[in-house]
């Protein structure tokens, strides 16, 4: 019989195995996650809403399934939800005022198809009020802090998510990024993060916020976890008419195949954007992949801090346009006026934090008809010869390997007194949502205590070779982030 500790050492893969074998119960399960978000959740503030009951029918259901012989992939995973996704019945607040009070009567396709394989929903975690921000900290229910290190910041917006992961007080968690939020939490907490090829998974029941550029991923403690839960989760929907044919990839098969002739490439000048640590660990990555058999070659990609410029726009753009919804009529919380534009003015005024009114606010100037034609058409343009640069790229080389975040978690409250500053903390992770190409982040050392993220972006559609490349170098790099991060 396996204890509490035990449990939570089993990967995605290790508790759906036992679980099917009948090792351990569904409930056995749940009762280790339960204790440990117990423990855990009054410093860390992972979670904004906790689901025990909803969860403890999921895995009374989970075990029906396996006693009547079916082998969900899923059965009996705990798992968390970024609160910008709908489950039915379950308060989703987007961690904003305008949203308190609000339970949606539909289930997003990700979290429906991570139930539909037997998984258990732990709750809905933190981020920064409607996905923007980087730091998990412009949230009505206060800040998510990193587990590794209380002071800092778990990185965000899917800072929650990212949180739950690395305790664990989930076995996995879904998240959303549209600039990166995926990604950088996951490397500030020292887990991992795929952000999938555009359509790659239904955004249906995702709240928006840029709907070009949103994407759903997995964060999971491991590279194999990554590749085993997006085969759950891609393919086509017909409620999200972006979402591609993918049902049935095999993300998993072939993972061990190695990284023997792959054209990698490092950026060049990359290091003058990132800490001394983060530049140790980008190269060394690199150095383990020339030894596994990879080219490693260097492309010159000067105009990256631009793609910033051009992913504030077009998502602000974005934004502002999928935010007009919230009108204190439709939605959640309501505050009085004497007429329709008042109750709407109150409402929006008061339900709404700064972060995300400068956004809506950005984003309607760039929309303003007599300025499209300079901004919004030539922004456009701008992210047409981005992408058109990134694919010829593509065609030469097969992988770019970049750090995902210029620096370890920052202290929480750093960017108080000047908060647009952490924008430049995307500068390596927005050209993969405005290209659509997928990038997968993974720990390869660390800092002090705190972990350094590294980032892998192929082509569209090349998620297969990034979970090869990601599952080789994350071998080598294991010693390494024990080791630099204290986390024997
Ligand atoms: N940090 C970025 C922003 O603030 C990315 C957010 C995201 O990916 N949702 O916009």
């Amino acid at each position: 019989m396996m204890n509490g500790k035990d449990i939570l050492s089993l990967s995605v893969r290790g508790i759906a195995d036992a679980v099917q074998k009948r090792e351990l119960s569904a409930s056995d399960v749940l009762e280790a996650y339960i204790a440990s978000v117990e423990a855990t959740d009054g410093e860390v503030n992972a979670y904004i809403t906790k689901t025990y009951d909803l969860a403890a029918a999921q895995a009374r259901r989970a075990d029906e399934r396996i006693a009547a012989g079916e082998l969900p992939a899923l059965a009996g995973v705990p798992f968390a939800v970024k609160d910008n996704f709908a489950a039915e019945g379950v308060p989703m607040t987007c961690a904003s005022e305008i949203l308190r009070g609000f339970v949606p009567p539909y289930s997003a396709a990700a979290y429906e198809r991570s139930v539909n394989a037997g998984g258990v929903l732990l709750g809905k975690t933190n981020l920064d009020e409607f996905a923007m921000g980087s730091s998990c900290e412009k949230s009505v229910y206060g800040p998510t802090r990193n587990p590794l290190d209380h002071t800092k910041s778990p990185g965000g917006s899917s800072g929650g998510s990212a949180a739950a992961v690395a305790l664990p007080s989930a076995a996995w968690a879904l998240a959303s990024d549209t600039g990166g939020s995926a990604r950088q939490p996951a490397a500030f907490c020292g887990v991992c993060a795929m952000k999938p090829t555009y359509g790659a998974v239904s955004r249906y029941g995702l709240t928006e916020f840029a709907s070009s550029l949103d994407t759903v991923c997995p964060i999971t403690r491991d590279v194999t976890d990554s590749a085993y839960v997006l085969e759950i989760l891609a393919g086509r929907d017909r409620r999200d008419m972006t979402t591609l044919d993918l049902a049935g990839t095999k993300y998993t098969e072939g993972i061990d195949g190695g990284v023997r002739g792959l054209k990698i490439a490092l950026v060049n000048g990359y290091e003058a954007f990132a800490d001394a640590a983060v530049v140790r660990c980008v190269q060394r990555t690199a150095e383990i992949l020339r030894k596994l058999g990879a080219e490693i070659v260097t492309v010159d990609v000067p105009w990256l801090g631009e793609a910033v410029e051009i992913y504030l726009t077009v998502s602000a753009a974005e934004a502002s346009s999928n935010l007009a919804r919230y009108d204190g009529i439709r939605y959640g919380n309501k505050e009085d006026g004497v007429h329709i534009t008042n109750i709407m003015k109150n409402s929006r005024s008061g339900g709404f934090g700064d972060e995300v009114k400068r956004r809506i606010l950005t984003g309607t100037y760039a929309l303003t008809s007599v300025l499209t034609g300079d901004y919004y058409r030539r922004i456009k343009a701008a992210q047409a010869e981005v992408c058109r640069r990134i694919y010829d790229l593509f065609g030469k080389i097969d992988i770019m390997l970049m750090p995902t975040a210029g620096g370890t978690a920052f202290d929480l409250g750093s960017f108080n007194e000047d908060p647009t500053a952490m924008y430049g903390s995307d500068r390596f992770t927005v050209i993969g949502n405005l290209t659509g190409c997928p990038a997968i982040s993974l720990p390869a050392g660390g800092d002090g205590k705190l972990p350094v993220g590294v980032m892998l972006m192929g082509d569209r559609l090349s998620e297969k070779m990034l979970y090869r490349a990601a599952f080789a170098a994350e071998a080598e790099l294991k010693e390494f982030v024990k080791e630099e991060t204290g986390n024997v």
